[in-house]
């Protein structure tokens, strides 16, 4: 009987101590997908401030409503969805480095993909409620430009996903 008893005691600690393991683990990885997410924008920090006449005269109609007014290109149609080049892809509106073509990756979806951004103070990211959904919108660092959105779905090393428009992009 003792036996039976010491034998169940050492199962419950073991599941235990598996629980707490398990625990730890998934808030680590949280953490991390976190802790690697854009700063927040701060729009006082923003290097280039046109005013919204300045940017319809130097920007393409097309290019102004997703940079300026936040639109989406159709998906499959972009420039940069099915190119493979190496270089670095800029922001079309003033030619911040964005990402490398180091970190792209097709996941499929109609839009050029990346998991990480070119440099830590490249982008900046804001909650975007718009359509009924929950986003992360990101935007150019230094012109405050609508470039896409980020969701943590991506591949490892970072799980993010960088979903951008290729109009808001150009290629160098
Ligand atoms: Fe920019």
């Amino acid at each position: 009987m003792i036996k039976i008893r010491i034998i169940f005691v050492l199962i419950f600690l073991s599941v235990f101590i598996m629980l707490v393991y398990f625990v730890k683990a998934v808030q680590e990885k949280n953490f991390t997908t976190e802790a690697q997410m854009p700063q927040e924008t701060n729009k006082d920090s923003l290097v280039i401030n046109k005013s919204e006449q300045e940017w319809q005269s130097c920007l393409t109609p097309e290019q102004y409503r997703v940079l300026r007014a936040k639109g989406t290109e159709a998906p499959f149609t972009g420039k940069y969805y099915h190119f493979d080049k190496k270089g670095i892809y800029t922001c079309a509106a003033c030619g911040n480095k964005l990402f490398s073509s180091e970190n792209k990756f097709d996941s499929g979806t109609g839009w050029p993909r990346f998991w990480e951004i070119f440099d830590k103070g490249s982008v900046v990211t804001e909650r975007d409620t718009s359509h009924g959904m929950t986003r992360t919108e990101v935007m150019c660092a230094k012109c405050g430009s609508h470039l896409g959105h980020v969701f943590e779905d991506g591949p490892p090393p970072t799980g993010l996903r960088y979903c951008i428009n290729s109009i808001a992009l150009n290629f160098e």
